[in-house]
């Protein structure tokens, strides 16, 4: 026998899966929304001016690439921790803080996943049902059992905060809730700050673990605006997980700069923590790589660029939320009777549209209009040339 004989063949990933079917597809009308990223109205993937400045700084500097330190770019890691606790965070100033540059947000969760399983090696781990297709696979792989907590009510095209906060109550102590800080993946649906309140609450007196992914920071509402669940936690001074990603926020995907930032009780703990996550690192893959993490420290750290790039920042969200609101208008105008007012109110780059997997196969295979089968779409690869057309095919598949 060989080596590999016995090694079965893996499943498609199903979103990679859609993008090769895309790839493959002739009708020149084809419109890929089955992506989770954002394109400008030209449908690219923007460079942003931000970043494109720092770049060519950092190529002028002609600087040299030796190995960063096993937790990354200072600057970075501060940088990346203020905007998730604000600059004036007493729990930084009380060294209860850490932050680790991460290989994208992907990254953060799996240093943190082996982490947790280091410390709390019987804990469950709990999603949103449903969740980012990678949150099962990431933390099973880690060696948690994965179970899932209520989450969007379809009925509604809501959210089922009754069902969320029953999930929470029945939750063992020291279960690892993984919960989405804004602009939740795939839905589009978050709850209100009323409702974060309680969850928060309820998640302290259970004694649960809460672990925040942050992958769309300054898409729901603005950058200070979606972080204040992240602070409504860290008012509470809890122990918790953050992961976020720049990917989006920079639309740097292929530069994999990302942060997790730990929440401690205590300096003393945090210089134990500190010790221990960064082992986990070194036994993956050493440290982090210099360029997108410094070009992300350049734009945080820098007054002008900061600026400039929160400027672009809120150009992609008012893009995307106008593309809702055309959406909606279209679909009207092409004669659909359905309320779709709920996309108005999903955050974020995606939207549960509420179409069935059968709709979504025949908008693709009669109109070449890809999305996910269940029913998720990437509003932010809809553009003035592409959405028309799109709002039609989905009201001749309804
Ligand atoms: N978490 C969520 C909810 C996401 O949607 C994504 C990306 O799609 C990630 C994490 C991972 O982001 P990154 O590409 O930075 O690894």
């Amino acid at each position: 026998t060989t080596l590999f004989e016995s090694v079965e063949l893996a499943p498609r990933d199903p979103i990679l899966g859609l993008n090769e079917q895309y790839n493959a597809d002739t009708r020149s009308s084809k419109v890929n929304l089955g992506v989770g990223v954002y394109y400008d109205d030209e449908g690219r993937i923007p460079l942003l001016k931000a970043v494109h400045k720092a770049e060519v700084a950092r190529i002028e500097a002609a600087a040299a690439r030796g190995y960063l330190p096993i937790e990354g770019i200072k600057n970075y890691n501060k940088g990346a921790q203020e905007l998730l606790l604000g600059k004036d965070s007493p729990l930084a100033k009380e060294g209860r803080t850490l932050t680790f540059q991460a290989l994208g947000g992907t990254g953060a969760l799996k240093i943190g996943a082996d982490f947790l399983k280091q410390i709390t090696p019987d804990s469950k781990v709990f999603i949103s049902n449903p969740s980012w297709e990678n949150h099962r696979a990431l933390f099973e792989r880690a060696g948690f059992p994965v179970e899932t907590y209520a989450y969007y009510d379809a009925a509604t095209h809501g959210l089922d905060f009754e069902g969320m906060l029953a999930s929470f109550k029945n939750m063992p102590a020291k279960s690892i809730v993984v919960l989405h800080a804004c602009c939740h993946n795939p839905t589009g649906v978050d709850p209100t700050l009323e409702q974060w309140k309680q969850i928060v609450q309820l998640i302290q007196e259970k004694d649960l673990i809460p672990f925040l992914d942050i992958a769309y920071q300054g898409f729901g509402d603005g950058l200070e605006e979606d972080a204040k669940v992240v602070r409504l936690f860290a008012d509470l001074g809890i122990s918790m997980f953050i992961s976020s990603s720049f990917s989006k926020s920079f639309s740097l995907y292929g530069e994999r700069v990302g942060a997790l930032t730990l929440i401690t009780s205590s300096a003393d703990e945090s210089t134990r923590v500190l010790s221990q996550v960064k082992r986990v690192i070194r036994t993956n893959y050493s440290n982090p790589p210099t360029h997108g993490g410094t070009i992300v420290s350049s734009v945080l750290n820098s007054p002008e660029l900061f600026a400039l790039w929160e400027e672009e920042l809120s150009g992609m969200r008012n893009r995307i939320r106008d593309m809702r609101q055309q959406l909606v208008a279209k679909l009207k105008e092409h004669g659909v009777t359905q309320n779709f007012d709920f996309v108005l109110s999903q955050r974020g780059m995606f939207s549960y549209s509420g179409l069935t997997s059968d709709q979504v196969d025949r908008l693709r295979t009669e109109h070449g209009v890809y999305a996910v089968s269940s029913g998720r779409i990437c509003v932010a690869a809809l553009n003035s040339r592409n959405i028309d057309y799109v709002a039609k095919a989905i009201a001749q598949v309804l």
